[in-house]
Order: structure tokens, then sequence, then C-alpha cells
């Protein structure tokens, strides 16, 4: 039954008890020896110490799930849907905890985290509606009395492993799908997001009634916990949000596993962001500024190099410069910061030594500026070419490499000239020649006039070439969390051929 809002539990004032995980039905400690220690990457604070999981909670958490799932992928839609949607009326009432919980544990500025915030809740609408779109067929057949249906099942357990930078939305957008279309679903966070890329989520869920032991969090070592979370004999389907390297290892494990079963893979990218010779420039830097910038340009879709026409390239440069010198960068609990901290100091040694070569290898450093602990001021890199690791290379940072192009078909080349396709943009006065244009970068996701950090509910979010395989949202996310069940039934006896000449028409045989 669905059960009305009003009966709803009241949720606690505060999330509690973040040290412990929910494995199969029970919230507590780890059994491994070792712990999390939880820091908020700005002031290096512990917020929570977190006795990690071992291959032990693995596997009983993926037991347990597996139990779970008959009784869960059995009930109502409407049952599934009315979680969902309690799920986001929580969300609304804890909006400013979860806010702050990406600020101080994912470095999230302010503003990311309340974009963030309001990603996740709308994926927990779009999950209430997808129950409703688990649809089967009846299919026209070649033989006399036959009658052919395709049944649309949840695959039965998934499991889904994300990154620390958008950490909430990264496992919301695998995890709200696939439990509302019936799935039991082990969640694995990144170690530097524990909380916000999976124990919250849980907290939420648990309340909003989710049965025990459909969700189990695994927070451990990737080398303690993170390829036997791949090999499980259990899970049908994993859905890998992270880097390409990463992203490799976990297709190589999943095809070598005892059972084969399906990764989504939505990995790194190298988004381009041309700028066309008619570009409006004001429209152009005001887009450039967020879609580089925001989260520290640690976004899988940031733009990772600015391609720009000879004829523009000197205004743009220009413009460009000047608004990044006026970023406010620091504490990201201040409202109007843009630039927080990097997530860690490995991340933030990788970025140093970048803007390292870059000074080495002659390309002009329009802006700079020193880091502060975790802070990297932006850096502007101006005559950068394609070919250099700082236009290559995922940055996943605020370094701004800017290319000249010569013309449109040059502009092109270079946007292609990449091993990822994940998103692009291109921006120019004219509409029709933007879509032309856009029609031809080789990526699974292009805006016209509009920066490359979008990803809407009922939309295709996914990569091409290195940047992954799969789609999110929508019948996407329903194609990916089910599969499909053809079951014929003969209802009249078949005749079947003695010879070949009996065969006249189609005869459907394998
Ligand atoms: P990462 O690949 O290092 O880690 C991602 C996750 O994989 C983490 O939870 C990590 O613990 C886990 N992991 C590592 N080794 C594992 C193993 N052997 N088995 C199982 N799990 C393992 O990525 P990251 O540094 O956390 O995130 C940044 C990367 O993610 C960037 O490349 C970024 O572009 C990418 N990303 C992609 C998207 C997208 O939608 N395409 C979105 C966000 C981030």
């Amino acid at each position: 039954m669905v059960r009305p809002m009003a009966q709803m539990q009241q949720p606690p004032s505060t999330f509690s008890g973040l040290d412990e995980m929910p494995i199969g039905g029970k919230w507590r400690h780890g059994r491994s020896q070792r712990v999390n220690c939880d820091k908020n990457p700005y002031n290096g604070e512990t917020l929570v110490e977190i006795p990690q999981a071992s291959r032990e909670d693995l596997e009983e958490a993926y037991r347990k799930a597996k139990e779970a799932q008959k009784s869960w992928g059995a009930k109502l839609p409407g049952d599934r849907s009315a979680v969902m949607r309690r799920a986001a009326s929580i969300m609304e009432a804890r909006r400013e905890e979860v806010i702050d919980w990406l600020i101080r544990e994912a470095g999230s500025t302010r503003i990311k985290a309340s974009l963030e915030w309001d990603s996740v809740h709308s994926v927990m609408f779009e999950a209430a509606m997808l129950p409703y779109m688990v649809q089967g067929k009846i299919l026209p057949a070649d033989v006399p009395g036959k009658e052919s249906r395709v049944y649309r099942h949840p695959v039965g357990v998934v499991g889904v492993i994300s990154p620390w930078n958008w950490p909430l939305q990264l496992t919301a957008r695998s995890l709200f799908p696939a439990l509302a279309v019936g799935n039991a679903v082990v969640v694995k966070p990144a170690s530097d997001t524990p909380v916000t890329g999976g124990l919250l989520l849980a907290k939420i869920l648990e309340e909003a009634g989710l049965p025990e032991s459909v969700l189990s969090v695994i927070v451990g070592a990737g080398s303690e916990v993170g390829d036997a979370f791949v090999t499980n004999l259990i899970p049908r389907v994993i859905s890998f949000t992270g880097s390409t390297p990463v992203g490799r290892h976990i297709g190589r494990l999943a095809a070598e596993a005892t059972i084969l079963k399906r990764v989504d893979l939505e990995l790194g990218g190298n988004s381009p962001f041309v700028v066309l010779d008619d570009a409006d420039l004001e429209q152009t830097v005001s887009a450039a500024v967020f879609g580089k910038f925001l989260h520290q340009g640690q976004i899988c879709m940031i733009a990772n190099r600015f391609i720009v026409d000879d004829a523009i390239y000197d205004d743009f440069v220009g413009a460009f410069a000047e608004r990044v010198r006026q970023l406010k960068v620091g504490d990201p609990d201040r409202p109007d910061t843009l630039i927080g901290p990097i997530i860690n100091e490995s991340q933030m040694e990788g970025l140093l030594q970048r803007i390292q070569e870059a000074r080495s290898s002659g390309v002009r450093e329009v802006v700079s500026g020193e880091p502060q602990g975790l802070v990297l001021p932006p850096h502007v890199f101006a005559d950068v070419k394609n070919d250099q690791p700082l236009a290559k290379e995922e940055l996943f940072g605020p370094v701004a490499p800017i290319i000249r192009a010569h013309g449109e078909e040059d502009a092109l080349r270079l946007a292609n000239d990449t091993t990822y396709g994940l998103s692009s943009a291109v921006f120019t006065g004219d509409m029709e020649r933007g879509l032309r244009f856009a029609e031809q970068v080789e990526a699974g996701m292009t805006h016209v006039n509009d920066q490359p950090v979008n990803d809407l509910p009922f939309n295709p979010f996914g990569g091409e070439k290195n940047s992954g395989i799969g789609r999110f949202n929508g019948k996407w996310a329903v194609e990916a969390f089910t599969t499909d069940h053809w079951i014929t039934m003969q209802r009249i006896p078949r005749r079947y051929p003695q010879n070949s000449e009996q065969i006249a028409g189609p005869w459907g045989g394998g």
C-alpha cells in the first residue's frame, strides 16, 4: 500500500550515527582493521571516523541484498514510487543539513552544493515515475498460433561505485533509478566522501521507508574491497562513475568474472568549449567562467579546453582573464565563493605539477596565483597547443588552457582531436551554424550557446570514446537497470518441417 505523506515519520533534527554503515539490514561498524578518517578539505577538521568494511561485510551485503530484492521487486509500482517521493520530501526538510555536509566533506562551494542538492532532489522525483516505465511488449510473431511477449524485469542486484566530486548526485543518479525499478543496491562511495556519497542517502531512504537490506553501503578501502565489489557473483550490473583508468579496470574485472555482468561506465572527460568568430563575447565569457571554475573545475563535464577562433581570440583572452581575476576564491561556505578547496593533497600535487610543466613548456600564463592550503587560485594559459599535456589530459582543477583555431573547420578538428567524448559546447551568433557544428562533435553531449556542465532529468547523460559506455536518466536508466525476457506461447501445435521444400516462409528457428 502507498503510505500517505501525513503518516510519514518526522525526521530527527540531525543525521547521526554516521560512523556506522547499513550492511545487510543493520547499521554497524565495518569489520576491517582500517578506519576512514573523513576530513574537511578546507580546514582539515575531522568530520567522522568510520571503521571500514571488510570483504566479509561486502559478501554479507550482497547476500542480503539478493534475498531482500525478491519482495522489493514484487512490490506495486506505486509503493516503490511512494518511497522515492518521501525521500524527496525528507531532502526538502533537511536541505540545509545536506548542503552543509556537501560543503564540509566534499569541499563544495555553497553555490555548487545548492546546485547538487537541486539535482538530487530532481533525481528523486524522476525516480518516482520510473516504476511505471518498466513496460513489457507483445510482438508480432511469424509462426501460426505463437504469441510472443517481452517481459521487462529488474536485473536483481546492482553495485554502484561513485567518485568524490559530485558524490551525492553521482551515487543518487544510479541508486534511485535502480531501486525504483525494483533492484536491491550495494553502494561503494569514494574514500573522500563516504557520508555524502552514500551514508546520507541511506539515512534518507531508511526514513522514507525503504525495507531493510534493499540498500547496503560499503565504506571500504579500494585495495581491500574494490575488486571483490565487482567480481562478486551476485550483482548483475555494475554502475561505475569515475576515472577512465579505473573504469577500464572495472570493465576488465566484469568481463573476467565467473559470471559475466553488465557494466555502465561514466568516465573522464576533456570537454572542448568552442568559440566561433560570430559569438557574443559577453555571453560567451560569462558561460566560460562558470563552465570552467564551478567546483574548482573538478567536474567530468567541465570545459577542459577553450578553442577560440582567430578573429575573436585576443578579445576573448582579455575579457576572460579580466573576469577570472575577479573571482571569489577561498572559504567554500561563503555564498559568493566560486573556487573552494581541491579535494585532497594528491589531487593538488598533480595540479601543481601540471602548472609547472606548462610554465616550462613556454605557454603564455595570463592569470596565476599562489595556493593557500588546498585552495588553488584560478590559472589561465593562452597559446596552448592541442597536443600539449595541458590540453590533452583531463585537468580536474581551476586551470584553463586556451587554444587558437584558424576557422570553423580547424576548430572542429581540434575539438574532436581527443580520446575523450563526454560533453562539449559551441558558441555562435547563428543557431543553425551551431547545430551543424554540434552534430559533427564526437561526444555524447553538445550544448549550443551554453557551457558543457548540464545534466537534466529525462535527458540522456553519457559519453563516447574513453568517456564511457551507457546513458543515465529517464528511459535510459530504466534500460540500464532492467533486462528483457522473451517468452513465447505456442497456442496451437506447431508443424515442424520434414524436408527443406516445406520451408516456404519465415521459420523463426535458430
Ligand atoms: P576514481 O576512478 O579514482 O574512483 C572512482 C571510484 O572507484 C571511487 O569510489 C574509488 O574508491 C573506486 N575504485 C577505485 N579502484 C577500484 C577498484 N579496483 N574496484 C572498485 N572500485 C574502485 O575517480 P575519482 O578520482 O574518485 O573521480 C574523478 C574522476 O571521475 C574524473 O576522471 C572524472 O572525470 C570522473 N567522473 C566522471 C563522471 C561522468 O559522469 N562521466 C562524473 C564525475 C566524475
